[in-house]
């Protein structure tokens, strides 16, 4: 049997007719960027999101850039964030020219751990960024409280997180900007890149779409330089029909990892295996299933690839130890939380149209595994 880590032919063939109906609207309309497909989708992002506002743009990474500029984001500003996260979160910070601080995770959920953030404030602290890893929000209440006391920003990156919940609230709609990215394989992806911004702050929504199209109120106007980062027309329309499916394929996502976590429980392995945690107060809409295994992690990825099943570490070297980011001074040690995740840690195929025939198949060939 092969058991692919993410198959999206399978989605495509339940939406191929509205697809290119969709695609077809927009060549006919030969209008290719931000025109009345990505406003339609900002308005049902911003319903979506339970916010005000949504801004569409090229990609996550620029979603995050963009939330970063629009707060004026400079040369000696400090940002807040996890060292566990895709190489984008810190990258946008030091794009800037600020200083991303990095803070260890909380080893059960791979967030960002709130205990351990006001240890890392300091008077140029700008910013904290909490990234909703794997489709389940950061603690949210104590980061926003915070925020709030020492008059910080909060900046969500919730590019894995579209549709999860935190008491209630929706990803991107707690601090102040939240970013998504709408890459192929997230839960919500497009045809290619594209990213969006939600805020509920009207200033900061008018500056966001400026700077989005080179900092100009209109194409020969500019108060302030931005850059080109604009959603496409057919990105748009192939993510209007999409989103229709959103909830759908995230519940379905959260049943498959309810039962990989029953079948694992149930399982009589012959080493230690840590599935997700889910919070009851918290809709974890299931980007990756992540589960951990210290000392024999890349033993059983190979094992299960020669059973055609694939496997992914997400992500393999925590940002501190990135070579771009050595300036920073950091070293081997300083995140052992985080360090020891991306030594621990890997995703199992974990996608709505994976079969419970496929599951238990994955199941199987994890408990054949002797370490
Ligand atoms: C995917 C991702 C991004 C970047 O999104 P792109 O659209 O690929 O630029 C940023 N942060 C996290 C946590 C992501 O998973």
């Amino acid at each position: 049997m092969n058991v692919p880590l993410l198959d999206l032919q399978a989605q495509y063939a339940s939406i191929r007719d509205d697809l290119q109906r969709a695609i077809e609207r927009v060549m006919d309309s030969q209008r290719f960027v931000l025109g009345d497909e990505v406003r339609e989708l900002e308005n049902s992002i911003a319903q979506y999101c339970s916010t005000k506002h949504a801004i569409g743009c090229a990609s996550g990474s620029d979603a995050l850039l963009l939330a970063l500029m629009a707060l004026d984001l400079k040369p000696g500003d400090e940002v807040i964030t996890t060292p566990f996260s895709f190489f984008a979160t810190g990258a946008a910070v030091a794009r800037l020219g600020a200083r991303p601080v990095f803070v260890d995770i909380d080893p059960r959920s791979y967030n960002l751990d709130p205990s351990r953030v006001a240890d890392a404030i300091t008077p140029r602290t700008k910013v904290i960024i909490p990234v909703h890893l794997y489709g389940q929000c950061t603690q949210m209440d104590s980061l926003l409280d915070v925020g709030e006391r020492r008059g910080i920003a909060i900046v969500e990156d919730a590019a894995q997180a579209i549709g999860a919940t935190d008491n209630g609230r929706r990803a991107g709609s707690m601090g102040l900007i939240g970013c998504f990215s709408f890459y192929p394989t997230k839960n919500l992806g497009g045809a290619g890149d594209g990213g969006i911004l939600t805020t509920n702050d009207d200033a900061i929504a008018a500056r966001l779409r400026r700077l989005r199209t080179h900092g100009g109120a209109n194409e020969y106007q500019h108060e302030e330089i931005g850059i080109n980062s604009r959603l496409d027309e057919l990105q748009a329309a192939v993510l209007r029909v999409k989103l229709r499916s959103l909830d759908k394929w995230s519940d379905e996502r959260a049943s498959k990892a309810a039962l990989y976590s029953q079948l694992l429980g149930d399982a009589d392995l012959s080493f230690p295996l840590v599935t997700p945690q889910i919070r009851t107060d918290r809709r974890h809409i299931f980007h990756q299933y992540v589960v951990r295994t210290p000392g024999n992690r890349d033993a059983l990825m190979d094992h299960l690839k020669t059973r055609g099943i694939g496997t992914k570490v997400y992500y393999p070297i925590p940002l501190h130890r990135q070579e771009c980011f050595f300036y920073l001074g950091y070293k081997e040690g300083d995140f052992p939380e985080a360090e020891s995740a991306a030594r621990e840690t890997f995703a199992l195929p974990a996608y709505p149209e994976l079969t419970e025939t496929q599951q238990r198949y994955v199941v199987d060939a994890i408990s054949s595994f002797r370490h």
